[in-house]
């Protein structure tokens, strides 16, 4: 993933900010790719064919709805088999991220978009 390693400008980071809203120290979507966003790319999910979760279309991270309000990011990406069910955030709303892999609890919510790069840098 080269872009990952890509230089975050302010003006970018702003933005991603905006659409991935830090709120009580949550850091949360709506269907826009939290990674993409930050390198001024906007992309909702798709559903994919290999796991029924949701896929980025770019960058191919995986997220998996939990109950009641979270989407746990998963840590291996797809494989771009997509459906062209698109996540609707009027049905699904803007949820909180997880690290899904470490699922325990409160734990694993994830801050703000620092501690997402540190796990995105991961896989
Ligand atoms: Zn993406």
């Amino acid at each position: 993933m080269e872009k990952a390693s890509e230089k975050i400008s302010e003006k970018e980071l702003s933005l991603a900010e905006s659409k991935t809203k830090e709120m009580n120290n949550e850091l949360t979507s709506d269907g826009t790719c939290p990674q993409c966003i930050q390198i001024n790319q906007e992309h909702t999910f798709y559903e994919n064919r290999t796991m029924g979760y949701w896929e980025c279309p770019n960058c191919n991270l995986q997220l998996q709805m939990l109950s009641p309000n979270f989407l746990g990011i998963m840590n291996e990406r797809g494989e771009g088999n997509l459906k062209s069910i698109r996540y609707d955030k009027d049905l699904w709303g803007d949820r909180i991220l997880l690290r899904k892999p470490l699922f325990n609890g409160d734990d694993c919510i994830i801050k703000d978009l620092n501690e997402l790069n540190e796990y995105l840098s991961g896989f």
